[in-house]
């Protein structure tokens, strides 16, 4: 009798898997080497218009060519699309005509920062600052006192662009956002906790030596903006045509005695961004169905613009494509299917409050499947079929992918959405499939390498 309620629960329970005890000693040296390639992109691309330049790279290096519209491409070939540098598309095409359908993974490379206000540059007691406007759903009280860098374009008065990369070198100066000492804090600490530090607070220190004159007022201002005239030719006026961005001067880093997890910025969403691009660049030969990878802009702001996925600059791509084979372009996005490539919540111990533990996720436990997002009565999501959830859970299942799935958080405690909808209302099967991330959107989130491994296992079954 024992034994058979031991065998009954063997068969019925779901099993809770854990890459730890699924994967062998070579799989996990495959998935810490995978992560060294990973931690080399996080440094490389702390923005979208970096993550965009180095997508390219990597993809031109591995056979990739610019999309020419017009042209009908062969199985196996390689192109990319470049969306005004924020956002690229790589394709590879399959050996099934295109009216089947194609298979895309969507992630995204913008992440939380704080942005430089069109008029950012002030002096104020002799210190000179960079006014900003936080980008996305950011803790402001986690950005003072933390190194920053910045990164960005600025166009002069003549068009010319100029990139900004400071802050990243070793020699590099940083800048940073100040805090008040909590020996004078007793005001500050009674304010509620999300105005612990105020959006008109986060102002960015750049410097304090005046201008060698005698004319004393603005005197440090026109010390920096002499500099900046001196390194990048800039006036005061280029500032209302630049895109600069505050990010923390930190590296990504192994974390943990064992080295296990890594810490750095912008995991969500480089963590399924990265892995969707090797998805690509490693695909074997030619693919079944052509496969079409984005690396979009704007999901932390809604995905608005024409670099977000709202606009319609995926569906365009597609159009071209089918186009090009005498295709109705909605006749393959209707036979399409999509993985959404973003991060879900890990489960946080120290916090376990907003989680409901039947269906949070956990790390080292695999990719996170997630059929609904949204908040408040699944308001805001595509909501992931139960047929198509099969054919994830069966892909993944015969092809050696650990995944789990997990929703955001407890009901009514909040919430969140990806760019599935926005792909799921273009006809397509659209389901979230991720890595679980601890600290998201701190500017320092946390991942497991096993995690990362598998999200690239995943993304690369899916394309294959
Ligand atoms: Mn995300
Ligand atoms: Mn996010």
């Amino acid at each position: 009798m024992e034994q058979n309620v031991k065998e009954l629960k063997e068969k019925l329970f779901m099993k809770r898997k854990n890459t730890y005890e699924e994967m062998n000693d070579s799989e996990i040296e495959k998935a810490d080497e995978f992560c060294e390639g990973y931690k080399e992109f996080l440094d490389a691309a702390k923005t979208e218009r970096e993550a965009c330049t180095e997508a390219i790279r990597i993809a031109e290096s591995n056979g990739f060519k610019k999309f020419r519209k017009g042209i009908a491409y062969n199985p196996g070939d390689r192109v990319y699309l470049n969306n005004r540098g924020k956002s690229v598309i790589l394709s590879v095409i399959g050996r099934q005509p295109i009216e089947n359908g194609v298979n895309i993974v969507a992630a995204h490379i913008d992440s939380p920062r704080l942005d430089l206000k069109q008029n950012p540059l002030y002096e104020s007691e002799g210190l000179g600052y960079f006014k900003t406007h936080y980008y996305g759903g950011i803790k402001k009280y986690q950005w003072p006192a933390l190194p920053l860098a910045l990164h960005g374009v600025i166009y002069k008065a003549d068009g010319e662009a100029v990139n900004v990369k400071i802050g990243e070198d070793e020699n590099d100066p940083v800048f940073v956002v100040t805090d008040l000492l909590p020996h004078l804090a007793e005001e500050q600490y009674k304010r509620p906790s999300n105005k612990l530090i105020k959006g008109e607070e986060l102002n960015i220190l750049i410097g304090s030596r005046p201008f060698k004159c005698d004319e004393k007022s603005d005197a440090v201002k026109l010390n920096l903006l002499n500099l900046l005239n001196e390194k990048y030719g800039i006036t005061e006026e280029d500032f209302i045509s630049a895109e600069l961005e505050c990010v923390p001067a930190l590296k990504a880093k192994d974390i943990g005695f064992d080295r296990s997890m890594i810490g750095a910025y912008g995991q969500d969403d480089r963590v399924c961004a990265y892995p969707a691009l090797m998805a690509a660049v490693d695909t074997e030969g030619i693919p079944e169905k052509t496969s079409v990878t984005i690396l979009t802009d704007k999901e932390e702001i809604g995905s608005e613009g024409n670099t977000g996925l709202r606009s319609g600059y995926l569906r365009y791509f597609i159009y071209d494509l089918a186009e090009a084979s005498g295709v109705s372009g909605h006749t393959v996005l209707s036979a399409s299917r999509c993985l959404s490539a973003d991060v879900n919540a890990g489960f946080d111990p120290t916090f376990p409050e907003p989680f409901e533990k039947l269906n949070a996720a956990f790390l080292n436990r695999g990719v996170v499947a997630t059929k609904y997002t949204g908040s408040r009565g699944k308001s805001g999501t595509s909501d992931a079929s139960a047929e198509y959830v099969s054919e994830i859970r069966k892909l993944f299942n015969e092809n050696g992918v650990i995944w789990q799935t997990g929703e955001l958080g407890k009901v009514d405690f909040g919430g969140g959405g990806t760019v599935a909808m926005y792909i799921a209302n273009l006809d397509i099967d659209t389901i979230d499939i991720g890595v679980p991330v601890l600290s998201m959107h701190a500017p320092y989130e946390i991942t497991a390498k096993n995690d990362v491994y598998m999200a690239y296992r995943a993304f690369s079954v899916f394309i294959k």
